[in-house]
C-alpha cells in the first residue's frame, strides 16, 4: 500500500509503498478515507527514532471503512462498516479497556506513532474495542474531526463546575482551541473570548461560537474586561508553548480556573506564588475516552454542532509532504486532511 513515511527529522515525509497491514486478534483493517494532521504529528517528526526503528507512519485522526476483519472481533462489526476509532490498541480486558478509558491501559499502544502505524496510509489496523460506528449522516470529512473535537470535549468534561454562565477565555485558535470554543458555547458559557496571534485563525473562531476576539499581542486582560466587564474566570490554554501557563495565571482573577489543553513538550516555568495568592484551580488534561468519541459522533450526526470551517485544506498523497512541512511555520491553515483515496 501507499503511505506517507517519516524517516528522519529535518527531511519531509516520503510517499512509499510499504507492506499491507494484517489484522491481529480483535482488529480490523480499514481503508482510510481521510486523516487529519495534528500538532503532535509535527512534534514527533522533531525527534530521532528509537534504535531499531527506521520508519514510522504517523496520523491518528483517521476515519475509514472496514475491508478485513481479524479473529475474535467484537460483535456488531462487518466488512463495509464506516468507523472512527480512538488511535489506541489496548489489551482489551483490563478495567480501563472495558470502561473505554484505554489511555489508562498499561499496555496501550498509540496508532500513528512508533508503536503502531497510523492513518497517513491507504490502510491501517484498528482494534474494534476502540472503534465507534460512523453513521451515514456524518461525512468522511467531519468524521476526521472527531478526534480533535473529542480532545476538547474530554477537556471541558474535566471542569469541576462546568461552563454554564462563565466568562471564558480561550488562548489559541488552532483546531483544539476552536473545538474548545465550540464546546464552551455548546455548554452554555456566557462569553467565549478568543486570544490569537493569526488574524485568519481568529476570524474562524466566530463560526464556532466565539462572542469576541482579542489580539494576543496586546493587553489581553484589558481587552477581555472591555468586552465582558470582568476578568476571565475560566481560561482554556490551547497553545502549548512555554510561557502560556504563567500568562494565564497572571490573567486569572481570585478563585479562577485554568484548564491546560495545549500539549507543551518543552520545560516551562511560572511563579507558583501568583497561583497561590489567587487560589487558582489548575487542571491538566490529555486525550479522550470512548464515550467522548461517541458523544462527538452523535452530535455530528444530529447536526447539533457546526464544524465546517475547521477544515482548511484536503490534499492527496502527492501534495501531502509539502502541506505537512508548511504547518511548521505560523499559518492561517487550521485542519489539513490527507485523502489517501484521491
Ligand atoms: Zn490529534
Ligand atoms: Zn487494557
Amino acid at each position: 500500500m501507499k503511505a506517507a513515511v517519516f524517516r528522519e527529522p529535518g527531511t519531509p515525509l516520503t510517499i512509499e509503498t510499504i507492506a499491507d497491514p494484517t489484522p491481529a486478534v480483535g482488529e480490523a483493517i480499514i481503508q482510510v478515507h481521510h486523516c487529519g494532521v495534528c500538532g503532535t504529528d509535527l512534534h514527533s517528526t522533531e525527534q530521532q527514532h528509537e534504535p531499531g526503528i527506521d520508519c514510522v507512519v504517523l496520523g491518528h485522526e483517521f476515519v475509514g471503512e472496514i475491508v478485513e476483519l481479524g479473529k475474535d472481533t467484537p460483535a456488531g462489526w462487518r466488512k463495509g462498516d464506516r468507523l472512527a476509532s480512538l488511535p489506541f490498541i489496548g489489551c482489551g480486558h483490563c478495567l480501563a479497556c472495558l470502561k473505554g478509558t484505554t489511555w489508562q491501559c498499561a499496555s496501550r499502544k498509540i496508532i500513528g506513532s512508533a508503536e503502531a502505524p497510523g492513518g497517513f496510509a491507504e490502510y491501517t489496523s484498528v482494534h474494534l474495542n476502540e472503534a465507534v460506528h460512523l453513521p451515514d449522516a456524518v461525512s468522511w470529512e467531519h468524521g476526521a474531526l472527531v478526534e480533535p473535537l473529542a480532545v476538547a470535549l474530554h477537556a471541558v468534561r474535566k471542569l469541576n463546575h462546568g461552563l454554564a454562565g462563565k466568562n471564558v477565555l480561550v488562548m489559541g485558535a488552532g483546531p483544539i482551541g476552536l473545538a474548545c470554543v465550540l464546546w464552551a458555547s455548546f455548554f452554555g458559557a456566557r462569553h467565549v473570548i478568543v486570544s490569537e496571534l493569526d488574524p485568519g485563525r481568529a476570524k474562524l473562531a466566530a463560526a464556532f461560537g466565539a462572542t469576541g476576539l482579542v489580539d494576543a499581542t496586546g493587553d489581553v486582560g484589558e481587552q477581555f474586561r472591555t468586552l465582558t466587564g470582568s476578568a476571565p474566570e475560566l481560561i482554556l490554554e490551547c497553545v502549548g508553548v512555554p510561557g502560556m501557563i504563567g500568562q494565564a495565571m497572571e490573567l486569572a482573577p481570585y478563585g479562577g480556573e485554568l484548564l491546560i489543553v495545549g500539549f507543551c513538550m518543552k520545560p516551562d516555568s511560572f511563579l507558583p506564588a501568583i497561583a497561590m495568592v489567587k487560589e487558582l484551580a489548575v487542571q491538566f488534561v490529555i486525550a479522550y475516552d470512548k464515550s467522548d468519541f461517541q458523544f462527538v459522533v452523535d452530535m455530528l450526526a444530529a447536526d447539533r454542532i457546526k464544524v465546517d470551517g475547521m477544515i482548511t485544506d484536503i490534499v492527496p498523497f502527492s501534495a501531502f509532504p509539502t502541506a505537512f512541512e508548511a504547518l511548521r511555520r505560523p499559518t492561517s491553515q487550521c485542519k489539513i486532511l490527507l485523502n489517501p483515496m484521491a
